[in-house]
C-alpha cells in the first residue's frame, strides 16, 4: 500500500516490535535496524518515508546518527528518547530532527506524531483543509480517510464521494454530478445509489466522531460539504 517504509532504529526488539505492530496496522510498512552506525549504509540502498530514531543506541548514538543524517538528507526524523537521557528536546530539534517522542510513549501516540510529520513534510498523507482545524484527512495513496487519526474504513467508491464533497466544501453537488464524476464506467446508477452511500459514510463519520455531520442534503437536488461543521 505504502511503498515508502518507516524505518525503526531502536535496540530494544521490544519497543521495536510494538512500533511495528502499531504502524503496520495503520497501513505503514516497517524496517528496522538496532544500530546507530547501521543507519548511514543502509540509508544508501533504501528509501525510507521517515525514520523513528532512538537515542540511546549500540554503535552511534541517536543525536549523532540525526546530525550526519541531515547532512545529505531531508528525510523526515522522529527522535526518540528515554526519561534521563542526556538529550532534550531542543537540542533533537537543533540537530535537525523534525519532532521528538520521550519514552515512556503510547504507540498510539507515536502513530499519530508520524503522520503528522509526513503530513508536514509532505509524506503520503493529502490533507484537505476546508476550514481551521479540519481533522479530515485524505491518503489518496491508500484510498484512505482518516478522521481525527482514525480510519473511516471506507470502501473505494465512499472514499471518492466523501473526497469529492470535502474538496469543494460549501459546493452543492446535484446526483447526476455526483454520478458523473464518480462512475466512468458506463454503469447505470441511481439517485438512490448515490443516497445509500451517503448514509453510509455519515455513519462512519459519526462511530468515529459522534455528532460529526458534515454532508448537507438539499431535498431533491443532491449534497454539500458544510465547512462550518468541521471541527
Ligand atoms: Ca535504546
Amino acid at each position: 500500500m505504502n511503498i515508502k517504509p518507516i524505518l525503526i532504529v531502536e535496540d530494544e526488539p521490544e519497543i521495536a516490535g510494538l512500533l511495528r505492530d502499531y504502524l503496520q496496522a495503520e497501513g505503514f510498512s516497517t524496517a528496522w535496524l538496532d544500530r546507530g552506525d547501521d543507519v548511514s549504509g543502509w540509508l544508501k540502498t533504501h528509501t525510507p518515508a521517515l525514520m523513528l530514531l532512538d537515542h540511546t543506541l549500540p554503535g552511534m548514538m541517536g543525536l549523532e546518527v540525526c546530525r550526519a543524517v541531515r547532512r545529505h538528507s531531508n528525510l523526515p526524523i522522529i527522535m526518540v528518547s528515554a526519561r534521563g537521557d542526556e538529550i532534550d528536546r531542543l537540542l533533537g530539534l537543533e540537530q535537525g530532527a523534525d519532532d521528538y517522542v520521550c519514552k515512556p510513549f503510547s504507540p498510539r501516540e507515536v502513530v499519530a506524531r508520524v503522520k503528522t510529520v509526513l503530513r508536514r513534510t509532505g509524506g503520503q498523507l493529502a490533507t484537505i483543509s476546508p476550514a481551521t482545524g479540519s481533522r479530515l484527512q485524505f491518503d489518496d495513496a491508500a484510498w484512505r480517510a482518516l478522521l481525527g487519526g482514525c480510519d473511516l474504513k471506507l470502501t473505494a467508491i465512499e472514499y471518492q464521494l466523501l473526497r469529492l464533497l470535502a474538496t469543494a466544501p460549501e459546493r452543492l453537488f446535484t446526483r447526476s454530478q455526483l454520478i458523473g464524476e464518480m462512475y466512468h464506467d458506463g454503469r447505470v446508477v441511481t439517485d438512490r445509489t448515490i443516497d445509500s452511500h451517503i448514509r453510509k459514510i455519515r455513519k462512519k463519520l459519526e462511530n468515529v466522531l459522534p455528532g460529526f455531520d458534515p454532508i448537507q442534503s438539499m431535498y431533491g437536488v443532491g449534497y454539500r460539504f458544510a465547512n462550518r461543521a468541521m471541527h
